[in-house]
């Protein structure tokens, strides 16, 4: 049989002879790992170079020639390591791979892994992500600045750009920074919010920088994932059922995603010594998924779970609970109930005569108000399009542009990645509701008595803003308001 790209292939030649016409109801059939794009938009990860990191954590393997906790044997570390680490292939080489099955490539959210980014030489850093542009518009510029601008209105746009770094290193400083290279997420190593297990897995952090760097990432606009580990020496199954409670029902952190990495025993991790020496007890697979089932139960609308385990192959686990490889079949089978973003996300279930409503949850986190925008179907089941808007408390700000602004934090319409400009029927994009969404958002923003709103947007959805009477001001999309 041949595949679905090969099909593929040979469609589009058809097509391109003009042997035949044009098929959105055969494209959608012939895509292949339909997920891939049903987020509405296509994920590209890439790797920075080897380097090290200033982390001792117990739990953190090492492995020569690799980025610091990463195992050449992941997925995205083996594309990484084919194009040596070269930021511009790595992008170009996914890309060609997303289009060959049929993903349409128009919006890239693009993730940088490696361990501790700002920790990083900032030469690197803007050499790196001004090669990923460069990769996207297929097109060398001479700055960072220049591949951006072209990426406003290229075929391929990065929409967001996620990094990941350690609550420690986040400051005014490192914010601003942050957003002229274009980063719109950050991906926080948090792994606990208890300073005892903190000090015993050797983060050197404490529990008062995770609240601080949240509060500035906020404050910034950005999105912000939390990487959260059960089953760290020090813990128990009820410390960290306590701990997710704690983390969304105090002000000082409810993050918008989550990576749930249960601790994995690797023998390339100090941690290993310490379970030889029964000073260390991973959790039973009973224990595991019974903690996980609590979890995923209590996670609010707001936040959507990235990922339940990381994807380390099985055989490199020495052994526990996170060596099981269907962990996620398992839960389901235990009837682990979630209501979380990821959960709900409309993908497929694309229905135009579906009635949607706007859903309006308002919560208090980080001295700001934050109101979660949502169309959904009544029962809140399929989530189509979400808007993050943040009306801030404090009057001071480290950045003039968002002095007394209201901020758009994230806009987001789900279901298949639509070519930009395209209409389909296929799909809940472009249908408006992010329209919609941003004009409530600016009607309550001016009835709160704000004069401006400002939307950290990434570099390649600037133009959408524009033509909404957005300017870009810094490094943000601005409109001033009439209150
Ligand atoms: S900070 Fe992150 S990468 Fe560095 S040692 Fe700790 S867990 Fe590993
Ligand atoms: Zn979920």
């Amino acid at each position: 049989m041949p595949s679905n790209a090969d099909l593929l292939k040979e469609y589009h030649l058809f097509c391109k002879k003009k042997n035949k016409k044009p098929d959105p109801y055969l494209e959608n059939i012939l895509i292949t790992r339909k997920v891939r794009s049903l987020s509405g938009i296509v994920v590209v990860s890439v790797l920075t170079k080897p380097y090290p990191c200033p982390g001792k954590c117990i739990f953190c393997p090492e492995e020569k020639g690799m980025p610091k906790s990463y195992f050449s044997t992941e997925p995205a570390v083996m594309r990484a390591i084919g194009c040596n680490f070269d930021p511009y292939a790595q992008v170009e080489k996914r890309l060609q791979a997303l289009k060959n099955s049929g993903h349409p490539t128009d919006k890239i959210e693009l993730i940088i892994l490696g361990g501790t980014w700002s920790f990083l030489e900032k030469k690197y850093q803007t050499y790196f992500i001004t090669q990923c542009f460069a990769a996207a518009n297929n097109y060398q510029e001479k700055s960072l600045e220049k591949s951006q601008k072209r990426n406003e209105k290229a075929k391929q746009r990065i929409i967001g750009i996620t990094v990941e770094t350690r609550p420690d290193f986040i400051n005014e400083k490192e914010i601003i920074r942050m957003r002229k290279l274009g980063v719109t997420r950050v991906e926080l190593g948090v792994q606990s919010i208890y300073d005892d297990v903190l000090k015993k897995n050797k983060r050197g952090h404490d529990r008062e920088k995770v609240i601080k760097a949240t509060c500035l990432l906020k404050k910034a606009g950005f999105k912000i994932c939390y990487h959260l580990m059960p089953n760290l020496l020090g813990s128990n199954v009820e410390k960290d059922e306590q701990m997710f409670k704690e983390v969304f029902n105090n002000d000082n952190f409810k993050p918008d995603l989550l990576k749930i990495y249960p601790c994995a025993l690797l023998k390339e991790a100090p941690l290993y010594k310490l379970w030889k020496e029964k000073k260390y007890h991973h959790y039973s697979e009973k224990e595991l998924t019974d903690l996980l089932i609590k979890i995923k139960a209590d996670i609010p609308l707001y936040c959507r779970i990235q990922r339940l385990v990381r994807d380390i192959p099985s055989r490199q686990i020495i052994s526990g609970p996170t060596k099981i490889s269907n962990l996620r079949q398992i839960l389901q089978k235990k009837g682990a109930q979630c209501s979380c973003i990821r959960c709900r996300e409309v993908k497929e279930n694309y229905n135009l005569k579906e009635k949607l409503f706007l859903f309006k949850n308002e919560y208090q986190a980080s001295k700001g108000k934050e109101i979660f925008l949502s169309f959904e179907n009544k029962s809140q089941t399929k989530l189509y399009s979400l808007l993050r808007l943040r009306l801030p408390e404090e009057k001071k700000h480290f950045i003039s542009t968002l002095k007394k602004a209201a901020l758009i934090r994230e806009v987001h319409t789900f279901g298949k990645v639509n070519p930009l400009e395209k209409k389909s029927l296929l799909s809940a994009q472009h249908k408006g509701l992010g329209k919609k969404m941003i004009k409530e958002a600016e009607r309550m923003t001016a009835q709160k008595g704000y004069f401006k709103i400002a939307v950290i947007s990434g570099v390649g959805v600037r133009d959408y803003y524009r033509k909404l009477g957005y300017r870009l001001k810094d490094t943000y999309m601005v409109k001033s308001l009439k209150p």
